[in-house]
């Protein structure tokens, strides 16, 4: 079987919608969707927020619960029966993501055993032959095929393959 390691956020959670929430709990600003075009979350707020909003992430809590990217749940079921299936994710970086990471998964993907759940730091450690991500610097080390998952802040970065929806990742593998 060939093997596809598959990134969590902005691939199948959805981290991004957590900034949203939290900046306008904490600011009242709505901040549309839209402004995300070509970049990340603290780019697009106020000057001065912006310090606060970049540690979002380490704060306790930022990865609990968060949203399920679209098709995502109806694809990976297919596509563990053809390939083995790898989560990976750089959650190293946020320790208090590791439990709510663990709990997400177990909640939205309950046929993914802990065996392929890799929690990691620097992606370059990943056998395989395929990985989706949203994020390009993990292909650069990468000896399999990067398959870029489209995501707001990626629209404008050069790599051939991209996915834009899960509906594309099943026409390609299934
Ligand atoms: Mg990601």
């Amino acid at each position: 079987m060939k093997r596809i390691a598959i990134d969590m956020d902005e691939v199948i959670a959805d981290a991004e919608n957590r900034f949203f929430e939290w900046y306008e709990k904490d600011y009242g600003i709505k901040i549309p969707m839209e402004k995300l075009h070509c970049r990340h979350f603290p780019e697009i707020v106020d000057e001065q927020h912006m310090t606060i909003v970049k540690k979002y992430p380490w704060k306790e809590g930022f990865f609990k619960d968060l949203g399920v990217i679209k098709g995502s749940q109806e694809v990976i079921s297919e596509l563990v029966k053809k390939y083995e299936i790898f989560i990976t994710t750089a959650a190293m970086e946020f320790p208090n993501s590791l439990v709510h990471k663990l709990e997400w998964l177990n909640k939205y993907f309950p046929y993914i055993s802990w065996q392929n759940i890799v929690f990691c730091g620097d992606k370059s450690i990943i056998h395989a032959d395929y990985m989706i991500d949203d994020s390009v610097r993990h292909f650069k080390r990468f000896t399999g095929q990067g398959i870029l998952f489209t995501a707001p802040h990626n629209i404008n970065v050069d790599w051939n393959p991209r996915v834009n929806s899960w509906k594309e990742v099943g026409d390609m593998f299934l």
